[in-house]
């Protein structure tokens, strides 16, 4: 698969990297993401360490700062896959904790005397930090959620399966409790080692970038 996975690293390279913090006039409402991370290389540039979208209308930017921005994990797969690889390379205990979803009420009762809410604060910061002094990203628009769904899936698809795109040696994806990640080389767990693009279907994909 490396012929398609070095198509759509050199579409990349042709459109615009945004970095923390991002103009958020610069971003489509609807469309797909791909991240870069610092010291990750592949097909003589940046590898593609993640690739995202969103489902409801218009919701890129608010889905780029769940991410960049908004201290929750339990809203971002991808926040929680970061602090779950920082606190595992550090052999933190608090990574038990760091697993619980938060996100109702219920869950929040029943946890608040055993989670220590401060240090929980303290790990989103290192997160964000994390998250903003490594990664950058590009954006291309795309209108329709299914369209979108489809080239995400695609786009995963092709990188998993490519030979040429490895995570360095010192990734801090390797570090991560999730078996996928260190497979996948990606802050990924699925649409892994699915259809990739073929001949045909990456036309269309450099067709939409392109124009
Ligand atoms: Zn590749």
């Amino acid at each position: 698969m490396s012929k398609e996975c070095n198509i759509i690293h050199k579409l990349t390279e042709k459109l615009e990297r945004h970095s923390f913090p991002f103009d958020e006039s610069n971003i489509p409402l609807n469309g797909i993401y791909i991240l870069f991370q610092k010291g990750e290389n592949a097909h003589n540039q940046d590898r593609i360490v993640r690739v995202g979208t969103h489902t409801g209308d218009n919701q890129l930017r608010p889905r780029l700062k769940q991410h960049f921005l908004n201290e929750n994990k339990d809203r971002s797969i991808f926040r929680k896959n970061i602090g779950r690889a920082l606190l595992n390379k550090n052999k933190d205990p608090f990574l038990q904790f760091w697993e619980l979803d938060l996100t109702t009420r219920k869950a929040r009762e029943t946890y608040s005397t055993q989670i220590d809410s401060q240090y929980q604060k303290k790990i989103e910061i290192d997160v964000s930090k994390y998250i903003q002094e490594n990664f950058s990203f590009c954006v291309f628009e795309v209108q329709s959620k299914e369209e979108r769904l489809e080239i995400e899936k695609k786009i995963i698809s092709t990188v998993s399966w490519c030979f040429e795109c490895k995570q360095s040696a010192d990734w801090l994806g390797n570090y991560s409790p999730k078996k996928k990640i260190i497979k996948s080389g990606l802050w990924l767990v699925n649409e892994l080692y699915k259809t990739p693009f073929d001949v045909i279907s990456i036309k269309k994909l450099e067709k939409l970038i392109a124009d």
